[in-house]
């Protein structure tokens, strides 16, 4: 077994810096009200860094040096553009461990998964941004003789982005990579919960990145995002988060009539169909690991798969077999590659997850297994970990239609699929579903029943940079990845000539 050593500690990969200032212009530059706030790992309760706490005067220097360097990157040839992109994902790949075990450290997920999947994810985003850019091609057709009308792809300009904290660094990519290609320059506010490994990340490619293409504000979301949201001075604003905060960045937004992505919080269905049961083979297999995958990344993923829908044909089996295999999973030190569960982000995240276990409980919900906080060993004792928890209930109850985003599974039984479908969709968000069934024509066809943007039909948790990902209802608007995402960073214009 491989564990990394804590940053800080011998043998590290990561040196944090004591304290990090904001990254404007190319380089560090201290808040202008002096003030900052202090970093926690959430694997063992610490702080570790201190990091500026932004405000309007911030935000302002940083959209100004993004409008001083927009004009040159949105007019560098596209090729150039991207091999720009391609540096960025080589130079994170020869990193990768290193940014792994930050990312690790600053969030409190297992190395397994940020270097499987979360940095490894994050290049792949590069470098198909880097190659869609380059294909993309502007239109033009013959109106009548002497008509021509042409469509060109120009840059918006300035836009701001804000992400959370459940993947810094993978949130950060999945909107700096299509915003970048399409010859934008960026003013980034990371989550206070999560500001250094994207910091590791901007010193990393200082070197690679134009000064001012790529500008990051630290702090908080009313003190440094809605000055950054309700700016006249940018020309989209992206936001990852919850559904609440959503709202308000609509309303900033509207204030200077720009488009706003925004992808927001789940509770997503993962529906199991009698077959799947059929025989005791890899597909069930396969089917108890889907069941499981509600405690990756701690819950905190927006698509968590969170309430389980077992057909009642085959619940106590699945359901007893589904608990055997969290009872399996192994909890610990988020730095030992053997970890399948680490740490919950904060400890108001913590928090927050144990009282909604509490109210499972209240409600009437049966807890078959976990339920409590995780207290590890030594100097792990006061980290943030909660036990991968499974509930048994109704789906009405409030642990079924509110997001807790921790490692927390509600269950309940369906008995048609017209029951599946209607309890499926039972809910305000829209974002993820998962379908397991060996009938190919019933799983395709509850895949387009459910209301979702994305459906997984006998996988899950999967995000390849080419497939568009976002939310119906009040899940979000507009999409990410897929090449679709570049015209969400384009003006579109039409020249129409006469001759
Ligand atoms: P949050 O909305 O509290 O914070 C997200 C970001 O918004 C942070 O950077 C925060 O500082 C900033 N912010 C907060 N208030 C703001 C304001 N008034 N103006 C401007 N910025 C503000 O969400 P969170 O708790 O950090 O993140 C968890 C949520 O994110 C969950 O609800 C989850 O479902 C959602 N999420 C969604 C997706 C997706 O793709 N749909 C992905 C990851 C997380």
């Amino acid at each position: 077994t491989t564990v990394y050593a804590q940053p800080g500690t011998e043998g590290s990969k990561v040196t944090f810096k004591p304290r990090y200032e904001h990254w404007i212009g190319g380089q560090w530059v201290p808040p202008v009200q002096g003030r900052y706030f202090e970093n926690i790992s959430p694997v063992n309760g610490k702080p570790f860094t201190e990091v500026a706490r932004g405000t309007a005067e911030d935000i302002d220097a940083a959209l100004d040096a993004a409008w001083a360097a927009a004009p040159a990157w949105g007019k560098t040839p596209v090729a150039e553009r991207a091999l720009v992109l391609h540096r960025v994902a080589d130079r994170m790949e020869q990193n990768l461990e290193m940014l792994a075990v930050a990312e690790t450290w600053d969030n409190g997920k297992p190395v397994r998964e940020t270097i499987n999947a979360d940095i490894a994810l994050a290049i792949d985003h590069f470098r198909y941004f880097a190659g869609a850019i380059r294909a993309q091609e502007g239109t033009l057709s013959q109106l009548d003789d002497n008509t021509t009308s042409y469509h060109f792809h120009e840059p918006l300009g300035v836009v701001g982005q804000i992400i959370p904290w459940n993947f810094p660094i993978l949130m950060g990519v999945w909107k700096l990579a299509p915003a970048l290609a399409a010859g934008n320059a960026v003013v980034l506010k990371p989550a206070e919960q999560t500001p250094a490994s994207i910091m590791v990340l901007m010193e990393l490619l200082a070197d690679i990145l134009p000064p001012g293409v790529v500008n990051v504000v630290n702090g908080f979301g009313v003190e440094a995002g809605k000055p950054l949201a309700s700016s006249p001075r940018i020309r989209k604003i992206a936001f990852t988060g919850e559904t609440t905060t959503g709202r308000l960045i609509m309303q900033y937004a509207s204030q200077n009539i720009i488009p706003v992505t925004l992808e927001l919080g789940g509770k997503s269905p993962n529906i199991f169909f009698e077959d799947v049961a059929a025989a005791q083979d890899s597909f069930y297999d396969k089917a108890l690991e889907g069941f499981a995958f509600f405690a990756l990344n701690q819950g905190e993923v927006c698509t968590c798969p969170s309430r389980a829908l077992i057909q009642g044909s085959i619940y106590d089996r699945l359901l007893a077999d589904g608990v055997e295999r969290v009872k399996g999973m192994v909890q610990g030190n988020p730095l030992d590659l053997d970890t399948q569960v680490g740490a919950q982000a904060s400890n108001d995240q913590l928090q927050k997850i144990l009282s909604y276990i509490d109210i499972g409980r209240q409600e009437g919900a049966k807890v078959l297994v976990g339920g409590e906080r995780n207290v590890l060993d030594g100097d792990l004792a006061e980290g943030f970990y909660v036990s991968p928890t499974v509930f048994e209930g109704e789906n009405s109850m409030r642990i079924f239609q509110e997001e807790i985003f921790g490692p927390v599974l509600s269950v309940t039984r369906f008995t048609d699929y017209a029951d599946a479908m209607a309890t499926a969709n039972d809910t305000l968000y829209g974002l993820g579903a998962g379908v397991w069934a060996r009938n190919g024509n019933l799983a395709y066809r509850a895949g387009r029943d459910i209301q979702a943007g994305r459906v997984w039909v006998n996988q899950y948790h999967n995000y390849p940079a080419h497939s568009a990902f976002g939310g119906y209802k009040s899940s979000g608007i507009g999409r990410e990845n897929h090449l679709m995402m570049l015209d969400h960073y384009q003006q579109t214009k039409n020249l129409l000539v006469s001759y």
